[in-house]
């Protein structure tokens, strides 16, 4: 549940490799646009402007930097990148298959696991590259090691594992979009009226994979991409509705964020994480407020797996005290911010 605000993107990446080329790049770009619609993926499901994938490449990008880091032993009070394989993940393979697939982890261990898939060096630009692509990579602007690795891995990881992911992202879609769809008219306009900002204009891509990152979900803005990691228990049933809200307002919170922290640094404070937290406390209680028109008994992810408590406790009554009253419209954004800079250590 974590964002990147990302400036540049693919084009500038891809463009600036052929310096004084004006006539030939873009000969090349408008081959590479048409190359990545000819290819273009269908969604599994849409729920206002979200739409859900279930993409095999992000999926294999995803696993095998879970794989790498399940190489790497556990050490207590050390963070982890990713989340954890599942016992009985392994599966019995051909020696040529085995040594192609180790190869593989082997060269994420070595270059990405370090990275963190959201703010570390270049993983936003390999995660959108993944967009759209066809079954040769055509138009990914990777360089040879690594278009080369992914196609290695891809047949073994489509035999052994893409199977039962992509069933089970499947049917983690199905119910979430179930869920989603009743609320997100009432929840959109709540949220979008709190932060000050439209709902997207443009569809928004929701990657779905099996593992992912140790949180579970991230966004990066500009454009607002969400990755999902759909065997999260954090997000079964209800709790999916708060995480596609909470990921969605990753991209529409700028606004609140740059109000609370230009009011904290007015106060000589430098809270980091507070906009983070207050953006997990609108989300979750609006997601629950709405829930409960329905008598649905809902409890928010900062409750319900101990976040408040375990992260972020200095945080927890200026929030509740300062937030709550600015969600239940008795309170302007300025209120709401001026009360918990004040009420923050
Ligand atoms: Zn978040």
């Amino acid at each position: 549940m974590a964002s990147f605000l990302e400036k540049g993107g693919l084009k500038i990446l891809s463009l600036s490799r052929m310096p004084g080329m004006k006539r030939v790049t873009t000969a090349l770009v408008v081959m590479t646009l048409f190359a990545a619609s000819a290819a273009a993926e269908t969604p599994v499901a849409e729920v206002s402007q979200l739409q859900l994938y279930s993409s095999f490449w992000q999926n294999l990008h995803h696993f095998l930097y879970v794989s790498a880091w399940a190489t790497r032993p556990v050490v207590p009070g050390q963070a982890r990148l990713a989340m954890p394989l599942p016992p009985g993940s392994d599966v019995s393979m051909a020696p040529d298959e085995k040594a192609t697939w180790d190869h593989a982890v082997t060269v994420y261990e070595r270059d990405f696991a370090s990275r963190d898939l959201l703010f570390g060096q270049r993983m936003t630009m390999i995660k959108l590259g993944l967009v759209d692509r066809d079954d040769k990579l055509t138009g990914a602007p990777y360089d040879d090691e690594l278009k080369t690795l992914l196609l290695s891995a891809a047949p073994i990881y489509r035999k052994y594992w893409w199977p039962a992911h992509g069933a089970g992202h499947r049917a983690w879609i199905e119910d979430a979009v179930r869920r989603t769809t009743k609320y997100a008219p009432a929840i959109i306009a709540r949220l979008t009226t709190l932060y000050g900002v439209p709902w997207f204009g443009r569809p928004v891509r929701v990657d779905v994979v099996r593992f992912g990152k140790s949180q579970g979900a991230y966004t990066s803005n500009n454009p607002t991409h969400i990755v999902v990691a759909s065997s999260d228990p954090g997000y079964a049933q209800w709790s999916s509705v708060e995480m596609l809200f909470h990921e969605s307002s990753h991209g529409l919170f700028r606004k609140t964020q740059l109000a609370i922290e230009d009011a904290a640094n007015r106060a000589g404070k430098m809270p980091r994480d507070l906009w983070h937290v207050v953006l997990f406390y609108i989300a979750g209680e609006v997601t629950r407020q709405e829930l409960a028109k329905d008598g649905v008994e809902y409890k928010p992810y900062l409750y319900a797996i101990g976040l408040f408590d375990r992260a972020w406790p200095r945080f927890r009554s200026p929030v509740e005290t300062s937030v709550q009253p600015y969600i239940d419209g008795k309170a302007t954004l300025e209120q709401m911010v001026t009360s918990l800079v004040t009420a923050i250590p």
